[in-house]
């Protein structure tokens, strides 16, 4: 695949892409008096992100143009296919925030009628029942530069593959025996028109149609004709089924269907650092490296859901990337800037210390305390505020403490005065270490008239950290996500499981969270001032809480990227 650098839409402004043109044109033409589209997947798996840019395409031209997206599974291969799948692929296309109404399909709805278009082929002498094995026939079917050739089953009589293809779906064969072939031109260029298979013998129950049928069509002869069926006006798939195109049209060509849906292609949405083939997805969930499908560091809709992603936030960062013809990869940075950017306007803002340092104020009464005031939102009064208890002890981040700070340090050290957020003014006194030697206390003084945050006598402080109080902030499990693996491009020199990264995930363990945090929503993501936007994750109990970190809040990508 050629890497071209995500540039955002490929089209100017308010004109749309390429498929919004041509479908703006067809209405304009009266080519179609409106637009039917589908989104299709296959119940084999979850969806991930590359699926949301075929979702929001779909749906969201049809909302557009004031016509009708369905939502259909290409439910034809039973040996992958599973209800948790159907399922799974229901709710998270919900939960983008489409609606597909009533028009809710599977292609398995029409297996009696493409079985009955599949005699219609034989019929007419365009298909055939081959004898041959799975390897005679991938072995005859020619390369790229050589032609294939021909069967010596293909000159068979139409009664006699009538007669086999009724047997196949009576059951009277064993898996792999015998398969249904369309007759179109060993020779072709295209591979694809290489006498494809229809109809594979297949025992095995379907999630949907239990065990009525023994054979199944393929892909690629449901697809098509279900689009038909539908009477869907623009099949829009991603480009490697661009060279399947002409098959499609042999089938509409060779068939008395109903209507001639048109397929238009684009190019899949890629991400760096990201696997979105099904295939190693599947993998990595059963072979354990994640602990299932919703693993927040998984690149599916259920992780990203999970994970607090906010959906409004994913169809903002699918239309960022345009749709267009030319392969590319996108950027992380892309994806977590619309993350940001919705949650920078939109979450709660609360305070959390994720590694907590104790803070002993010498010179607040014991056993008194105080509740302070803490806004919301900085930029939405309508958020309102929140009252945090403050008193003698409270925990501010490790981090913010250096006992010997280098030149441009100006949080807490030794003699220093920093502002705590909306409380006072604090100066640490002295550092209290265990037998170690490690940091364990901090005493501080605070200054009672900075109350709020501010001197009356207008004395500047240059850092303002976050605190909690010790008594009342609530212990919490605090998990955040790294990359899942180590490449920008996983995969590319050889096997992609190798480039797992073994620091994907980073617990901490005794993180300490402002009380209000007690009532936090699950997947509901808020900003913990100073460090990044994090949710409560599903595991949380009544005794233990966990949260997931959602993204930091700078862009650490650019970083990355440099090497
Ligand atoms: P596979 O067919 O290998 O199981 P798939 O990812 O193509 O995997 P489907 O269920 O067939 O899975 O996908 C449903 C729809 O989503 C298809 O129309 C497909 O073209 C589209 N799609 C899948 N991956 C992407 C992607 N990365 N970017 C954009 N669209 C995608
Ligand atoms: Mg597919």
């Amino acid at each position: 695949m050629s890497e071209v650098e995500s540039s955002g839409a490929t089209t100017p402004e308010g004109a749309g892409d390429f498929i919004r043109e041509i479908i703006r044109n067809d209405l304009a033409t009266g080519r179609h008096k409106s637009v039917v589209t589908r989104f299709p997947p296959e119940p084999n798996g979850y969806l991930h992100i590359g699926h949301a840019k075929s979702i929001c395409l779909n749906f969201g031209v049809a909302t557009e143009y004031g016509g009708r997206c369905n939502l259909r599974f290409d439910d034809t291969n039973p040996a992958k296919e599973e209800q948790e799948y159907i399922d799974a692929i229901k709710r998270d296309v919900s939960w983008l925030g489409f609606d597909w109404g009533e028009h809710l399909y599977h292609a398995s709805d029409y297996f009696e009628q493409i079985y009955d278009w599949a005699e219609h082929l034989i019929k007419s002498g365009k298909a055939y029942v081959d004898d041959q094995s799975p390897d005679e026939m991938r072995a005859s079917r020619g390369t790229l530069t050589e032609p294939g050739r021909n069967s010596p089953f293909r000159d068979r009589s139409v009664e006699e593959n009538l007669d086999f293809f009724r047997r196949m779906k009576a059951g009277e064969f064993p898996n792999g025996a015998r398969v249904l072939r369309a007759k179109i031109n060993m020779s072709a260029g295209n591979m694809n028109l290489r006498d494809p298979a229809l109809y594979r013998i297949l025992h095995d129950s379907h999630p949907r149609t239990g065990n009525a049928w023994c054979i199944y069509p393929t892909y690629d002869f449901a697809h098509g004709q279900s689009d038909s069926i539908e009477g869907v006006t623009h099949s829009i798939c991603t480009l490697e089924f661009e060279d399947h195109r002409p098959l499609y049209e042999w089938f509409l060509a060779n068939l008395p269907v109903p209507s001639h849906p048109r397929q238009y292609e684009f190019a899949r949405l890629n991400l760096r650092y990201t696997v979105l083939s099904k295939r190693v997805l599947t993998k990595l969930v059963r072979e354990k490296y994640v602990t299932g499908w919703d693993d927040p560091r998984m690149p599916t809709l259920a992780a990203l859901r999970r994970r607090g992603v906010p959906p409004a936030s994913l169809r903002e960062f699918v239309k960022r990337a345009g749709v267009g013809r030319a392969n590319s990869v996108t950027d992380l940075a892309m994806f977590e800037a619309a993350i940001r950017d919705d949650l920078n306007k939109n979450a709660a803002r609360r305070m959390a210390v994720l590694r907590p340092l104790k803070v002993v104020i010498e010179n607040y009464p014991e056993g008194a305390s105080e509740e302070l005031e803490a806004i919301n939102h900085p930029e939405n009064p309508e958020a309102g505020t929140r009252r945090i208890p403050f008193g003698r002890e409270l925990y501010i981040e490790r981090d913010d403490f250096m006992e010997e700070p280098p030149k441009k340090f100006f949080r807490l050290s030794p003699g220093a005065e920093v502002r705590l957020r909306y409380a006072y003014f604090i100066t640490c006194r002295e550092v209290v270490k265990d037998t170690s030697g490690e940091v364990v206390e901090l005493r501080c003084t605070y200054d009672p008239a900075t109350k709020g945050g501010n001197a009356p006598d207008g004395r500047k402080v240059k850092a303002t950290l976050h605190w909690v109080p010790a008594a009342e902030a609530i212990p919490a499990e605090v998990r955040i996500y790294n990359l899942l693996f180590t490449r920008p491009d996983p995969g590319a020199e050889g096997d992609v499981f190798a480039d797992i990264n073994p620091q994907s995930l980073e617990v901490i363990g005794d993180a300490r969270l402002e009380p209000s945090l007690g009532q936090a929503k699950v997947g509901e993501a808020m900003q913990f001032e100073r460090l990044g936007y994090f949710c409560p994750d599903i595991e949380s109990t009544p005794d233990k809480l966990v949260f997931n970190r959602t993204v930091g809040l700078r862009d650490s990508w650019a970083k990355a990227q440099g090497g």
